[in-house]
């Protein structure tokens, strides 16, 4: 097969982008600009940080020659003879698997120069990160990698145009580049049949939180929210007979769901885990399937202090190059603090909602929305467990003894 006959596969399977966003990985392709002389780059990344997500750990640490051949194909459909995987520091364990098996590769002739005689060399290099969860948005990846802070770049030029070294550049996810396996096998048509409408192929999801098993679970995307909670083939339901509360279904930067909302779409019909039965109800995300992290709380859960967690997280974390972010994310920890230890106001919920919606559509890099989100839909759906911490201080203030305040 020619390059753009791989391309032209990848485009028909309709494999959309397993790292959160859901953009057409063959569109995604076909946009690389082709300067003459210039070289191009297939970059992984691996920096799989989203709280709630760890499938990309499980393929590599299982089947890292799915990834390598994965990505010794993209390279030949894009013209990257450098390759690369960038991998989050905290992953340390799998960098010597990698580095193992694209050792193996080497030693069997499918990396290196004139791999198998068809004229294309191809070598992969693994980059550590140093536990920066921004390095997993592309722009920053891309400065990181080049030895910059991790800031992330304005877009447009897209990678595709100006990426790594100022070389056009595909960044892709684990799984995906681990999927163009299957498609290329099978064929992008048959690849397309697996999974509903635009749905297509299957897709890892990690579970987590109140359920009888977790683990990663790969399904086909025809199956419903409700089934993959309860059924014994997936999570296994919720221990000790609680009742589902709510869920954040695609990693922490898609909203909170309550268990109705979860369950039922807008219309009304049972919730499917794809793509599009997961964005029907406007919610602010695009698809609440992002990366697939599947986070489940039960009755018990407190949403205040989950939404906190949340929100001291996206403060640690933002790089600081945005006002609104760096400042905003850091007066939502503290205002959720408050509430959550009974020292807050019912003005403070108002205040937190302004807060978060200055930020929002208001930043560089997507962190941002991801750091407003949740303490909208959390304030959206869970309003009055907020004003209980106001009425209920003291109750509060004992039930949270011991939280620490970072
Ligand atoms: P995005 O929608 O901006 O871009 C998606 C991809 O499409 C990018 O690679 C981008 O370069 C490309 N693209 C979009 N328009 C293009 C165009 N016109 N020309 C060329 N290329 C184009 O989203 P994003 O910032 O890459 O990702 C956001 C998502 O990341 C969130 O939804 C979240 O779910 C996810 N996320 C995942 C993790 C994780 O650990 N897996 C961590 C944080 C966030
Ligand atoms: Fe940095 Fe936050 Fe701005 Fe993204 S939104 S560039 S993390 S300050």
């Amino acid at each position: 097969m020619s390059p753009d006959d791989v391309v032209e596969e990848v485009k028909k399977s309709g494999l959309r982008g397993r790292g959160g966003a859901g953009f057409p990985t063959g569109m995604k392709w076909s946009f690389l600009a082709k300067p003459e002389g210039v070289p191009r780059h297939l970059i992984v990344n691996a920096d799989e940080s989203e709280p709630g997500t760890f499938k990309d750990r499980y393929l590599m640490e299982h089947i890292p020659h799915l990834l390598i051949e994965g990505i010794i194909v993209a390279s030949y459909a894009l013209g990257s003879n450098t390759s690369f995987i960038y991998i989050r520091g905290e992953y340390a364990w799998i960098v010597d698997i990698l580095e193992q098996a694209i050792q193996e590769a080497r030693n069997n002739g499918f990396l290196g120069k004139n791999i198998l005689n068809s004229g294309f060399d191809c070598d992969i290099h693994v980059q550590r990160g140093a536990g920066a969860y921004i390095c997993g948005e592309e722009t920053a990846l891309l400065e990181s990698l080049e030895g910059k802070r991790g800031n992330p770049r304005i877009k447009p030029p897209f990678p595709a145009v100006k990426g790594a070294w100022d070389r056009p550049t595909v960044v892709n996810n684990v799984e995906s580049i681990s999927a163009v396996v299957p498609i290329i096998n099978l064929g992008g048509e048959e690849y397309a049949k697996i999974g509903v409408g635009k749905s297509t192929g299957t897709k890892l999801i990690s579970a987590c939180g109140n359920i009888n098993k977790p683990g990663v679970y790969e399904i086909d995307m025809t199956i419903s929210v409700e089934e993959f909670i309860y059924s014994d083939e997936y999570c296994g339901g919720i221990p000790n007979g609680k009742r589902l509360k709510a869920c954040i279904p695609g990693g922490s930067s898609v909203p909170i769901l309550p268990a109705n909302l979860l369950l039922k779409t807008a219309k009304g019909e049972q919730r499917m885990m794809n793509y599009e039965s997961l964005s029907d109800g406007g919610f602010q995300t695009g698809s609440m399937m992002g990366s697939g992290g599947f986070i489940v709380f039960d009755e018990d859960q407190c949403i205040v202090k989950h939404t906190y967690t949340l929100a001291r997280f996206y403060r640690h974390e933002s790089c600081g190059q945005c006002s609104p972010c760096r400042e905003g994310t850091g007066w939502m920890e503290k205002l959720l603090w408050r509430l959550e230890n009974g020292q807050g106001k019912m003005s403070d919920i108002d205040l937190l909602w302004e807060i978060q919606s200055k930020i929002e559509g208001n930043t560089i890099c997507p962190l941002g929305d991801a750091a407003a989100w949740p303490v909208a839909a959390a304030i959206r759906h869970f309003r009055d467990e907020f004003e209980w911490h106001v009425t209920h201080a003291e109750e509060a203030q004992v039930r949270n003894f011991g939280l620490a305040h970072y």
